[in-house]
């Protein structure tokens, strides 16, 4: 018996899940998720710092922002399940004028799409937030207290849960190695294993659509596939030969030995002069910084010589943590899924019906997972959504000519 479902969703991350819950919560149950790890949570969103803010410079981000901290500060209601949502707060930090004029550009950007909490901080007042702060060259930042973290697995979970509670299905174990596709009534062209070079991709025709996806399972048969696979997307998209610009790209991360010289609680702070942010992670510190000289590519091995550069970067601006312990081995590395310009791509593909895009969340894809679960599962239903105006977020964007960007990535 071939199997069938309405709605394929490939890849069962934090997006994956999110979109699964929110199609259940439109009426849509009859969804089957791939995954071909045996646990959920084993690609980006198991490495992820769990941060989520509302300070972007972009009002597509804002606003999925915005959503998306609103529906995590009442998740646990309304999903039944904990998000561990921590109003902590960002603090963005000034080192030149610069950095002023960019901060209070997005913070007005910021008020005026209704995030009204962010505030302009003296170095007086940073340094009583966290006072072993190195404040002589720090001019001044931005706060927002509704700003903060949430534990990605278990929004994921949550989200996974509540879904399969509706009677979404979920297998595990499960490896989506190609796309079929049909033409008005053809027959399905399949286009499994096709990992050729971009030049050598075999186009789809005019009118193509979705037949159903071949798995190490066998065939499923579907009408709508949405593509969920996070740093992998590319390579679903090119199963169904559509192209896709997401690409991986490596960040590190190094949490500390139980260190007890910072406060108990403080925001995520940002060194605008270095990109280097931290934030509390339990008893010990978690130290950040993207090496701008990271290259693309598969990469999740973590590179010891990073904790030597991103040391440097963290007792320059925090003296203190110059004594804390590290045990490399407890220091992971992950991928982003990066786009050219630094937003989601979200929506249907141009040239293939029925498969939809909800990937390159550039680094924000946590935090960003409530609005962006609801926007392609809006668009799969009803064919639109009044979250936000989807085409900015089409990937049809980069060949019109619409590209946008986002400059405060981290
Ligand atoms: C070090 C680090 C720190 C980060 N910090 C933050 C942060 O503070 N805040 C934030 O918002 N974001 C952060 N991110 C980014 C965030 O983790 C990602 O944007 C997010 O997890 C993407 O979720 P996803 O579900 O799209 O992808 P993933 O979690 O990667 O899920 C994709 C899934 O697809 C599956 N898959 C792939 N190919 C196939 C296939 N052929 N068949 C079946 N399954 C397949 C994979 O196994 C995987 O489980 C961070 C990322 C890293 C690496």
């Amino acid at each position: 018996m071939i199997e069938t479902a309405d709605v394929v969703i490939i890849g069962s991350g934090i997006v994956g899940s999110s979109v699964a819950y929110h199609l259940a919560q439109q009426g849509c149950t009859n969804v089957l998720v791939l995954e071909r790890e045996a646990h959920q949570g084993k690609g980006s969103t198991g490495k992820s710092m769990g941060g989520v803010r509302a300070q972007f410079s972009t009002a597509v981000n804002i606003q999925m922002s915005k959503y998306s901290i609103d529906f995590f500060s009442k998740f646990d209601e309304v999903v039944g399940h904990p998000a561990d949502y921590r109003a902590h707060g960002y603090l963005f930090c000034a080192t030149n004028e610069k950095h002023i004029a960019y901060l209070k550009g997005n913070m007005e950007r910021q008020k005026a799409l209704g995030v009204t909490n962010v505030e302009w901080l003296s170095p007086d007042d940073i340094v009583k937030i966290v006072p072993q702060l190195r404040v002589d060259d720090i001019l001044g930042g931005t706060f927002c207290p509704t700003d903060g973290f949430v534990d990605p697995h278990s929004v994921m979970m949550g989200f996974m849960v509540n879904a399969r509670e509706q009677g979404v299905r979920l297998w595990l174990d499960t490896t989506v190695t190609g796309v079929d596709l049909e033409c008005g009534g053809s027959t399905p062209l399949s286009l499994a294993d096709n990992n050729k070079a971009p030049s050598s991709r075999r186009t789809p025709k005019e009118g193509a659509r979705i037949a159903g996806v071949q798995t190490s399972r066998g065939f499923v048969s579907t009408r709508v596939v949405i593509n969920a696979a996070g740093a992998w997307a590319a390579q679903i998209a090119e199963l169904a030969g559509a192209e896709l610009p997401v690409e991986p790209l490596r960040r590190q991360l190094v949490p500390t030995e139980p260190f007890d010289q910072l406060p108990q609680r403080f925001p995520m702070v940002i060194d605008m002069s270095t990109g280097f942010h931290f934030r509390r992670e339990g008893k010990g510190i978690l130290l950040a910084w993207n090496d701008p000289r990271e290259t693309p590519g598969f990469k999740t091995e973590f590179d010891p010589s990073f904790i030597e550069k991103i040391l440097t970067h963290a007792a320059a601006r925090v003296p203190v943590l110059a004594e804390a312990g590290v045990n490399p081995r407890r220091a992971w590395a992950g991928l982003y899924e990066m786009t050219p310009d630094h937003h989601a791509i979200i929506g249907p593909a141009p040239n293939v019906e029925g498969l939809f895009f909800v990937n390159g969340f550039s680094g924000h894809g946590v935090m960003h997972s409530p609005a962006s679960g609801k926007l392609a599962a809006e668009l799969v239903v009803h064919g639109h959504s009044d979250l936000i105006d989807a085409t900015q977020l089409s990937v049809t964007r980069f060949a019109e000519g619409r590209s946008l960007e986002e400059t405060a990535i981290l």
